[in-house]
């Protein structure tokens, strides 16, 4: 006997902050499961949701109905995606609130394309839930602020990526998150990844020109 093999389109599901769903997101994703009989939801490893195995007639009326672009354009002046923990407002070990600062770096306007995707991890204590020390950004809260670290990859060939500063606000931070980026981009070539910058590179030059 054979089997007639899924439609493998797919759709992101718009506005899912981090993985956190609100009883209205829950509510509006079931509506849309039970209407196109989407045959299955996935939540991804970076806190998105995805709509798999429409045929592609309704894969394209739900990607209308989402007010989705047909083909989305990649904003590459735009980190790729933030992946943050529930932190302080949700964990009992958190000693940060990761939602505002998540929210920041989500909106952050960059001063060119990047050279590839950027992936954040923010983590709302040093238990390191959101894998940050294997982001191309990762932030680990401390009592005292902020740990910021650069160039991890958690993919083919993995790294463990730099600790740029330590006891940063929020506001320090976000400001010097959007600094690295700008000299990353200004400084790497197209498509490379920061963690084959860092290689190359080093992080005594980034600080030199990050740091103040
Ligand atoms: S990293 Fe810390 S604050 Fe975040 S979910 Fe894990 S244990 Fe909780």
């Amino acid at each position: 006997m054979t089997t007639k093999e899924n439609p493998k389109t797919f759709c992101p599901m718009p506005g899912i902050n981090a993985g956190m769903l609100t009883l209205q997101d829950l509510e509006r994703i079931t509506e849309l499961v039970r209407k196109y009989n989407i045959p299955m939801v996935k939540v991804t490893g970076a806190q998105r949701l995805f709509f798999h195995g429409l045929e592609p007639e309704k894969h394209k009326e739900l990607v209308q109905e989402l007010g989705l672009p047909p083909k989305p354009p990649h904003a590459r002046n735009r980190v790729h995606y933030v992946q943050a923990c529930p932190g302080k407002n949700w964990c009992k070990f958190g000693v940060k609130s990761t939602e505002s600062i998540a929210k920041a770096i989500n909106g952050l306007v960059l001063d060119g394309p990047l050279p590839y995707k950027v992936k954040v991890g923010i983590s709302g204590c040093r238990i390191c839930c959101c894998e940050s020390w294997m982001r191309d950004i990762g932030l680990v809260a401390e009592k005292n602020g902020w740990r910021l670290i650069f160039g991890g990859n958690a993919a083919g060939k993995p790294r463990i990526g730099d600790l740029i500063a330590e006891g940063l606000s929020d506001d320090e931070t976000v400001e010097m998150i959007k600094k690295t980026l700008n000299y990353y981009l200004t400084t790497a070539k197209y498509k490379t990844r920061s963690a084959r910058f860092m290689e190359r590179v080093g992080i005594e030059e980034l600080k030199k020109n990050v740091l103040e």
